[in-house]
């Protein structure tokens, strides 16, 4: 912080003071989480017509890649918003932070990242725009200022749910566009911050590139293909037995438009940044929380599967001076290095139990292959219990449910259409290198999770009926309209 030498007494004494955190010693974070937007969608363009021109998806992701560090293999724990979400602000796999189901919120004995960079004095903002983001899931922990800019459902709206307002909030869910209320709110509050001379910690969660894709005309202008069929980004008019190609690229076209719209907001902020003049200062990060499906496998959305189009996630890390401009990252970076490497970079010690690693050591290192990711997946109505491990080279999953495992070498089928099965005695006296890395991590697991703190005779919270409409109308709880 730049503190005029007048005052500086004034600091120094006030800073004897117990009471009063320290003076922050390093950049002011902004940290963004466009919610569901694949790793192939950022930093590229596409040609919506034979006859049209290429179209940039995302020009503020460009500049932030070109002026920082661009992760080309980055992946998140799981394929849905809350265990992903979780893992990314508490360093830890969704084995070990153990919020791996609805109903499961952060445990207050975690230290979040807004608290680590609270504990170092920071000022601390949240705003976010989807329901797993609620300060019931405790993302609000360590944030001095949590802001809801997306729907509220109205309570009426739930107290009368017959089946004709179905419609209401599944639209006033899925259709509310966000992102400028996200822009607006943020940046009041950055601009306060610069104002006041504090540090700031900004997280910025993006909501409209999750489904439905219904973004302003003047994004979905850049990236028609001329369809002419009858499929809308609403969802529920994919129920069609038939799929044409036409039909696919039409819905993807859609999701464009919408991280485009995102992406246009994210300029805004960057913008702003250069108007504070705390552009030089600022670490950046923008990431996402998990891909989507668009019809590879016969089916749309995501919690479904832990393929790579809901795996892999987009990822840049700017800050001028120390992080190089420019920088293409081969080495497989995880959600939960965002933790230790905004800890690295702002001269905070991460908690002993946080197993998440600094990726400066990938952008200093060409050749080095990143870190082991543990994955997870667990959704009780679909049956659905897998772990699993994925580095550059290969993928392993056990179901949990099925008792079978299954491997895939990614330098020779990156699209994961041969799996190798195998069952428990394998799991049990493979000597398979892969196989063996997966029985020592789940059988490791338990004991690192009791090293975790945790709160005592925690209880689940109950999900209220407002909040269980919204997540129904999602497809997240046991409703089957995912796709
Ligand atoms: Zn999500």
């Amino acid at each position: 912080m730049r503190v005029p030498a007048a005052s500086l007494a004034l600091v120094l004494l006030l800073s004897c003071s117990s009471e009063r955190p320290p003076e922050p010693d390093g950049p002011n974070v902004l940290l963004l989480s466009l919610d569901s937007v694949r790793a192939d969608h950022m930093g590229t363009s596409v040609q919506a017509r034979a006859d049209g021109p290429d179209v940039r998806i995302t020009p503020a992701f460009d500049r932030l890649a070109r002026e920082g560090a661009l992760f080309e293999n980055a992946v998140s724990t799981t394929s849905w918003t809350l265990p992903s979400h979780v893992a990314m602000v508490t360093g830890l796999p969704d084995a070990l932070h153990g919020v791996v189901d609805n109903a499961m919120s952060i445990d207050p004995a975690l230290e979040t990242l807004a608290e680590l960079l609270r504990r170092g004095g920071w000022r601390t903002g949240g705003f976010y725009s989807g329901p797993y983001l609620n300060p019931l899931f405790g993302f609000s922990q360590g944030f001095d200022h949590y802001e809801n800019c997306g729907s509220e459902v109205p309570f009426e709206v739930f107290e009368t749910n017959e089946l004709g307002r179905w419609k209401d909030i599944h639209q006033l869910s899925h259709e509310t566009v966000t992102s400028r209320d996200l822009y607006e709110s943020s940046a009041r509050w950055i601009r306060k911050r610069a104002h006041d001379g504090e540090r700031f910690f900004a997280m910025v969660h993006w909501w409209d590139p999750h489904y439905d894709y219904v973004a302003p005309a003047e994004q979905n202008a850049l990236f028609d293909t001329g369809y002419r069929g009858d499929w809308t980004g609403v969802r529920g008019s994919d129920r069609r037995q038939e799929v044409f190609p036409a039909d696919v690229a039409h819905v993807r076209s859609l999701y464009c438009a919408e991280i485009r719209y995102t992406d246009d907001h994210i300029a805004r902020l960057l913008e702003l940044l250069d108007e504070l003049d705390l552009e030089r200062d600022t670490l950046v990060i923008v990431t996402s929380d998990h891909g989507e499906e668009f019809y590879e496998r016969d089916r749309w959305g995501h919690q479904r599967t832990l393929f790579d189009e809901v795996l892999a996630i987009p990822l840049v890390v700017k800050l001028p001076g120390r992080v190089p401009a420019g920088a293409r990252v081969r080495g497989q970076a995880r959600i939960q290095d965002i933790y230790a490497t905004i800890a690295d970079l702002t001269g905070l010690d991460v908690p002993d139990y946080v197993s998440a690693k600094s990726l400066r050591a990938l952008w200093e290192d060409p050749e080095h292959p990143g870190f082991e990711q543990p994955l997870s997946l667990v959704v009780p109505h679909r049956e659905i219990d897998w772990s699993g491990l994925r580095t550059l080279e290969s993928k392993i999953l056990w179901d949990h449910v099925a008792k079978e495992g299954s491997f895939w070498n990614l330098g020779r089928d990156p699209e994961e259409y041969t799996a190798r099965t195998f069952g428990e005695e394998d799991l049990l006296t493979s000597e398979h290198p892969a196989i063996g890395a997966l029985r020592e991590w789940l059988d490791s697991a338990p004991r690192l999770r009791r090293e975790v703190p945790s709160t005592p005779n925690r209880q689940p919270f109950e999900i209220d009926a407002g909040l269980r409409m919204e997540l129904e109308s999602l497809g997240y709880l046991d409703s089957e309209d995912d796709g």
